[in-house]
């Protein structure tokens, strides 16, 4: 593949690339071999590359060694520790290269390096592989946490999802809550209209659920047979009180028959709990309360929502 070529590639073609370089003219050198082939996005200092990780989530990230105030090898060391980040490749860009360099590359967590002055087929050719090996391990972990029966995440994602919201709402002092959903009477649903229907129902009702769930941020998940659960980010008791009500209603619009309720349609019951500070708290913190507090909501007589705040212990 010559630099100049189109890149033919389908799986990597709305990648986009994070160039971090200090120099002005290495990275426009660099943005001139990949913009005609990726989407790409240029800053100059390290500090910087956290926060731009979070609202333009590169595919790959190109790195100076040699930054300002920050070098390279301490910003991939810094992404390769943190759960959002780790898993975007870093190249490094470097042009000292004897052996104690290239190991501290590898050592900060780099898959590869490319020596200055850049070579642009190499660089090309480099970028196009590691895009193509992180777009193929995306795709499988995508299919390995997809519930085949409603399309929603499954709960092998559920750890990493949350510990990543837990890590966010602490550096960006935010709230955040999760919502316990489950169907009411599903079991007599089923034992009354047979598994097919009830495969239907859950269908409806997970659709249902993710579409109530407006922002890019929330993740609905599928937690078990028929229990779902929201989690959703900058979200404070109120906004939390505010999705279950609006969920209460969606479920009851849909009015799904069911045999042996009093109302005569399918109910949910929701459990929420809300973040109340930053500390000591954990996964299992949250979903224990969401748990209590969707346990309450059943206890007091189901199609209900009960909200409240989290505690760590
Ligand atoms: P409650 O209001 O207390 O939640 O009562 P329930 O009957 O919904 O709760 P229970 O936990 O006793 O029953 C859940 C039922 O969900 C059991 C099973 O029949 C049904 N179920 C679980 N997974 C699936 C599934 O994948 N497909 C279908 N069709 N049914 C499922
Ligand atoms: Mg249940
Ligand atoms: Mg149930």
């Amino acid at each position: 593949m010559q630099s100049n070529e189109v890149n033919n590639n389908k799986l990597i073609d709305d990648s986009i690339i994070l160039i971090v370089d200090d120099e002005p003219i290495n990275a426009t050198v660099i943005e001139g071999l990949l913009a005609s082939h990726f989407k790409t996005h240029t800053i100059n200092c390290g500090e910087e590359v956290m926060s731009v990780c979070d609202s333009i989530k590169p595919d790959l990230i190109l790195l100076d060694v040699m930054l300002g105030s920050m070098s390279g090898l301490d910003v991939c060391k810094e992404l390769k520790a943190h759960p959002s980040y780790k898993d975007i490749p870093v190249i490094f860009i470097t042009a000292i290269m004897d052996q104690e360099d290239q190991n501290q590359c590898w050592q900060a967590g780099a898959v590869d390096f490319v020596t200055k002055p850049v070579y642009g087929v190499t660089l090309l050719n480099r970028v196009t592989a590691h895009l193509t090996l992180k777009k193929q391990a995306d795709l499988l972990k995508q299919q390995t946490q997809q519930d085949s029966l409603t399309g929603l995440k499954n709960r092998r994602s559920l750890n990493t999802t949350l510990t990543q919201n837990l890590l966010l709402a602490k550096r960006h002092s935010q709230a955040l809550s999760v919502l316990m959903i489950d169907i009411d009477w599903f079991k007599q649903y089923n034992d009354q209209l047979g598994h097919q229907q009830g495969d239907n129902c859950l269908i409806k009702v997970a659709t249902e659920i993710k579409n109530s769930i407006n922002r890019p941020t929330d993740t609905t998940i599928r937690y078990g047979g028929e229990e779902f659960l929201c989690i959703l980010p900058d979200t404070d008791i109120q906004g939390a009180q505010f999705i279950a009500h609006k969920l209460l209603a969606n479920i009851k619009n849909l009015a799904i028959k069911h045999p042996t309720t009093e109302s005569g349609i399918v109910s949910i019951s929701v459990g929420s709990a809300t973040l109340s500070d930053h500390k000591n708290f954990t996964p299992e913190n949250l979903i224990n309360s969401a748990d209590t507090a969707l346990y309450q909501a059943k206890q007091q007589g189901r199609n209900r929502c009960v909200c409240i705040i989290a505690t760590s212990e």
